[in-house]
């Protein structure tokens, strides 16, 4: 009978903390990430690098293409309400090179930093289409469809120049963010080429398979989430996110491994490793799965969109979660009347059990 009543005791307390935890602002990331990323489309995708390939190829070493490719990124970026900043990279075979960069201001931990990024260059006389049109047109789809976005953190877009010469605008921009003690960047999500898939068996190459390890498929339809030991929990975020909000997109994790294999170094989150800072390369594999890598054959006719979609739709989560949500004024209301409502029921609770609910 003691214990019945003790146990009657505790009742009051177990309803408080029932109530308490309905209480708790919703982390409202689903409400905001579906919609946002539903924005992106096989269609939206094919524009943008339709655009992107009418300028012709992107080599670094040819000034003209330089120029039009900059200035064309640049018209579009600010068109879409960015500000956009040019950031020197030095010069490449007498060329200037330039990465260009837009932010989304933390509205509440402005000085960290998430990034993602994409090369915009092609080796010579290549159209690009995969290597890296299709990270470019999927930057420029995130790039549009968070700039009303509010994140907690900085969120910002990189686009790289000179990839292919050297990762010549990953390496300055990481020098950058070394000398910048004012701003800590966590990270990069890194695009290259995420726009070929084959879906036969056999269409899949490896530098190495490693049972239970590495054990890559042998059908190329799946996206490479490639990281080192110390960007596993970055791995994890878009991983999860391909999951909960794309589960029909295939990938093949080598989360934390990919530090291993020097194939896994050859993109500009390499420069990111060897600084201690965090980097995921997601790619197609390129040449393990792509016939047409650095080939005048690297056209937009070889490109699965709906893979394209996928891929930036995954990354686009990615970037919310990581990046974090500031309520919009619509939820701010909501959870303010559910607090109201939280305060009258405590009260209640408060009546019945006879304590003092009241916040202190
Ligand atoms: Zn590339």
């Amino acid at each position: 009978m003691a214990a019945l009543l003790r146990r009657c005791k505790t009742l009051p307390w177990l309803l408080l903390a029932v109530t308490l935890m309905g209480c708790m602002v919703p982390a409202a990331t689903r409400e905001v990430i579906v919609p946002i990323i539903s924005e992106i489309t096989p269609e939206s995708c094919t524009q943008q690098l339709q655009s992107l390939l009418a300028l012709g190829p992107r080599f670094a070493g040819d000034a003209d293409e330089t120029r039009r490719t900059v200035e064309y990124l640049e018209e579009k970026l600010r068109l879409l309400g960015y500000p956009v900043q040019r950031e020197a990279v030095g010069r490449w075979r007498g060329i200037e090179q330039v990465n260009l960069i837009v932010e989304i201001e933390g509205l509440v931990d402005p000085t960290i930093v998430v990034e993602v990024g994409a090369h915009y260059d092609t080796v010579r006389n290549c159209p690009g289409a995969d290597d890296n049109g299709s990270g470019v047109a999927g930057l420029l789809e995130i790039a549009r469809v968070l700039v009303h976005h509010r994140p907690e953190r900085t969120v910002r877009m990189c686009f790289f120049a000179a990839e292919e010469v050297g990762l010549v605008g990953s390496r300055a921009h990481v020098d950058r963010i070394l000398a910048d003690s004012s701003r800590r960047v966590d990270g990069l999500l890194d695009l290259e080429m995420i726009g070929y898939r084959v879906h036969e068996q056999g269409s899949q190459d490896a530098p190495v398979r490693i049972p239970l390890i590495a054990a890559i498929p042998h059908r190329g339809d799946f996206i490479l989430v490639a990281g080192n030991f110390q960007s596993g929990g970055l791995g994890n975020i878009f991983e999860r996110c391909v999951d909960q909000y794309v589960p029909d997109l295939k990938y093949f994790s080598a989360n934390r491994i990919a530090g291993f294999f020097g194939d896994a170094a050859r993109s500009d989150h390499f420069p990111y490793w060897q600084a201690g800072l965090r980097g995921i390369m997601l790619t197609d594999t390129a040449n393990f799965r792509n016939p047409h890598y650095h080939r005048p054959t690297d056209t937009i006719d070889t490109i699965d969109f709906d893979f394209l979609c996928a891929v930036t739709r995954a990354t686009t989560a990615a970037v919310i979660e990581w990046g974090g949500v500031v309520a919009p004024p619509s939820e701010v209301a909501r959870s303010e009347q559910n607090r109201a409502q939280c305060r009258s029921q405590n009260a209640l609770h408060a009546d019945i059990s006879g304590i003092d609910a009241t916040p202190r």
